[in-house]
């Protein structure tokens, strides 16, 4: 039997909180909910969930601020996101993703297609494997300790070094521009420039070159960065 998944939503609709109380199998997940940021800040305290699907529009605190938020707290900074919104426009959709979002979802919207799109989010941050673990080549991320460990070694990163791992490992085979990593990795409220982002990707490799992983963090020239999860 595996566990089950830990759904936050955070919604003022009380219509759409119902609709999900209904629809999502009580087998398969375990809903909490909160009409607000300030209430959801206070479940947060206690919980951690695999999930948070978040409304855009709230009173007090908009979904976006939120999620400003939830990625300046080390501990809250990983668990996906999926937007829930009114809103259709594509502008909005970008911004949702570039603020952190991991999905998107138009209301309104089916239970079913909601299940799915948990399911994908899920997947692709692989915390529903039982383990907690992302694998590239042979460095192993653990996202419930905060580890990594490359063959029996645990690699010593900091916070900001642990996070740009994180990012890249659950994105590899895509390049980043600096301004892009800038905002997923350090999120959009701190002033950081490129060199400090050169800089920490310097840092990171050094630490990677001890096991012969200086090159798995390629430089795209004219573009940024990216992970390659094949060697080469
Ligand atoms: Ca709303």
């Amino acid at each position: 039997m595996t566990e089950k998944i830990t759904l936050l939503i955070i919604e003022d609709e009380e219509a759409i909180r119902d609709m999900l109380r209904f629809s999502l199998p009580e087998h398969e997940f375990n809903l909490i909910d909160a009409e607000d940021t300030s209430k959801a800040t206070k479940i947060l305290a206690d919980n951690i969930p695999d999930l948070i699907l978040l409304d855009w529009m709230l009173p007090g605190r908009s979904g976006i601020e939120f999620i400003k938020w939830i990625k300046q707290q080390e501990i809250l900074s990983n668990i996906p996101i999926i937007m829930l919104t009114a809103k259709a426009e594509e502008e909005n959709k970008i911004t949702g993703l570039m603020t952190g979002a991991d999905d998107y979802i138009t209301k309104p919207f089916s239970p079913d297609e909601l299940i799915a799109r948990i399911k994908t989010v899920l997947r692709r941050g692989l915390l529903v494997s039982p383990t907690n673990e992302i694998k590239v080549r042979d460095i192993t991320l653990n996202v419930a300790k905060h580890q990594v460990q490359i063959n029996n070694d645990i690699v010593a990163l900091s916070p900001i070094e642990y996070r740009m791992l994180y990012f890249f490992m659950r994105h590899p085979n895509k390049t980043y521009t600096r301004d892009q990593l800038i905002t997923y990795i350090w999120g959009g409220n701190t002033y950081i420039d490129d060199r400090t982002v050169d800089a920490q990707i310097r840092r990171l490799r050094n630490k990677l070159s001890d096991y012969q992983h200086q090159n798995i963090i390629k430089t795209i020239r004219g573009a940024g960065y990216q992970l390659s999860e094949n060697d080469e």
